[in-house]
């Protein structure tokens, strides 16, 4: 089953500048992959297309089969709901706590306050930060609070996750660990897509890789011809 699909997608900003040029790519469900591309090939514009922070000049971005062109209004709300996002800058709040950060995506959606808190310290658990739920984002170390922005993305069980650069600021030791805590989603049943310009980083990690260059889909690498 394809969870995402690309069909000859451009996109043009209004400055002139065109980000994207008739790109065509399809992820299954469950798919973990990578995209890179060096500063400005267009890897943050792809993302933003998929959580629809832009909207593509041309072409078709369908999610789960849905055009995407057709959610509007309300709707891109309730979309955004279904697709969870870690930025570079984690973007936590930094006045609420850790397990208060966390919520934050089940509170949105209504969720009752017993099975938010059952979530919140399940997901903390998961990224090995159980014990630092009362804490400020402001009292973690780097790598931490990408972890707590992890755990915000996952926190609702997105069928897609999307992270732009989300290793940007941490160190290789920390970058790899944050790599493993992706590696581990999509058994269960999550799509991954990083964003990253770190070449040796994507390799090490063994999994398909599209590699974009000045705004066009120059190669889509599988696992297999990785390792060759
Ligand atoms: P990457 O994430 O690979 O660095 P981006 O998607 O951020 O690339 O940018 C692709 C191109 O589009 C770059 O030339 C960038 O300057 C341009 N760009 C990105 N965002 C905007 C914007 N909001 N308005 C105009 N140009 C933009
Ligand atoms: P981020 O993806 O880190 O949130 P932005 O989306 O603001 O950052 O910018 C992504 C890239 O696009 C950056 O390289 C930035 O310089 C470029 N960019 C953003 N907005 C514009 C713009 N209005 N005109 C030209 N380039 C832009």
């Amino acid at each position: 089953m394809s969870i995402l699909r690309f069909d000859n997608v451009s996109k043009r900003y209004a400055s002139g500048r065109t980000a994207l040029s008739d790109v065509s790519f399809e992820v299954r469900a469950g798919e973990m992959l990578f995209i890179t591309g060096h500063s400005g090939a267009g890897k943050s514009t792809l993302l933003k297309l998929i959580h629809l922070s832009e909207r593509p000049s041309s072409g078709v971005v369908l999610y789960a089969d849905r055009n995407l062109a057709k959610v509007r209004g309300p709707r891109v709300a309730l979309h955004r709901r279904e697709v969870g996002v870690v930025f570079q800058d984690h973007r936590l709040l930094t006045d609420r706590t850790v397990a208060d950060n966390v919520a934050l995506p089940l509170v949105l959606r209504g969720e009752r306050r017993g099975e938010t808190g059952k979530r919140v310290r399940s997901v903390l658990d998961r990224v090995g930060l159980g014990d630092r739920a009362n804490a400020l984002p402001g009292q973690l170390s780097a790598g931490e609070q990408q972890r707590v922005g992890i755990a915000r993305a996952i926190v609702a069980e997105p069928r897609l996750l999307v992270a732009d650069e989300p290793t940007g600021n941490l160190d290789p030791t920390l970058s790899a660990e944050i790599m493993g805590l992706f590696e581990s989603l999509p058994g269960r049943g999550t799509s991954v897509m990083i964003a990253s310009h770190d070449l040796s980083l994507v390799k090490r990690m063994k999994k398909r890789v599209l590699v974009l260059d000045h705004g066009r889909l120059a190669d889509d690498i599988s696992p297999e011809d990785l390792a060759a």
